[in-house]
């Protein structure tokens, strides 16, 4: 595969894929290089679901190989809540304080004093005229009471890794990369993609 369009409009997404495969693909595309400015509806209700329509909408308005992250954080307490609702989980698509300002509140009043949760991301990789290729990767951690660290995005200051001592969002970009759940469902796909060859 030379050309690959990664179909989201999360820049920080986009910039920790194309890390994670880079040196796989020759050349790893945004949506807008590859010339799609489009908001694709997140329509399904699984995350693999939403990873297959994303990645299957640009390869068909492409042409192209498309890869596509649905993702999200699932937590105990609250039953696996916010789920594939992460991006949107107080209201507004992407608004990251409010997001996690209301996960607080949540986990306050919930019943059970529970606080693990685990990123689960799936990979979803579409390619003109053959089968999709799926992979799911997990991430184990605990929600804190407050912020820590200024690095990573979305829910990262408040996820915290029991085994490195930090949150997510303490963590260097190549840290975060070798352990999230992002990179443990590329790394999966990656492995089927060589076993196909
Ligand atoms: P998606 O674009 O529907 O896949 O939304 C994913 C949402 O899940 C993001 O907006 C974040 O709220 C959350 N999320 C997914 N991956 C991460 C991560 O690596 N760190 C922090 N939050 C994440």
């Amino acid at each position: 595969m030379d050309k690959l369009v990664i179909a989201s409009n999360n820049a920080h997404k986009i910039r920790e894929i194309k890390a994670i495969l880079a040196g796989l693909f020759p050349e790893i595309l945004s949506m807008a290089e590859a010339g799609l400015e489009v908001d694709i509806p997140e329509t399904g209700e699984t995350f693999m679901d939403n990873a297959l329509l994303k990645a299957s909408y640009v390869t068909e308005a492409t042409g192209l190989p498309a890869l596509a992250d649905d993702s999200g954080l699932e937590v105990l307490a609250l039953l696996g809540a916010p789920g594939v609702y992460s991006a949107r989980y107080a209201g507004v698509h992407g608004d990251d304080h409010a997001n996690n300002e209301k996960l607080l509140r949540e986990l306050a009043a919930a019943r059970v004093p529970d606080r693990r949760g685990r990123y689960a991301c799936c990979i979803a990789l579409t390619r003109p005229g053959r089968p999709p290729l799926t992979a799911m990767g997990f991430c184990e951690g605990e929600i804190l009471r407050e912020y820590r660290g200024s690095g990573g995005f979305g829910y990262d200051p408040l996820f915290y890794l029991p085994s490195l001592g930090k949150s997510m969002a303490e963590l260097t970009p190549e840290e975060k990369n070798a352990i999230s759940h992002r990179a443990q469902a590329l790394r999966s796909l990656y492995e089927k993609l060589v076993a196909e060859a």
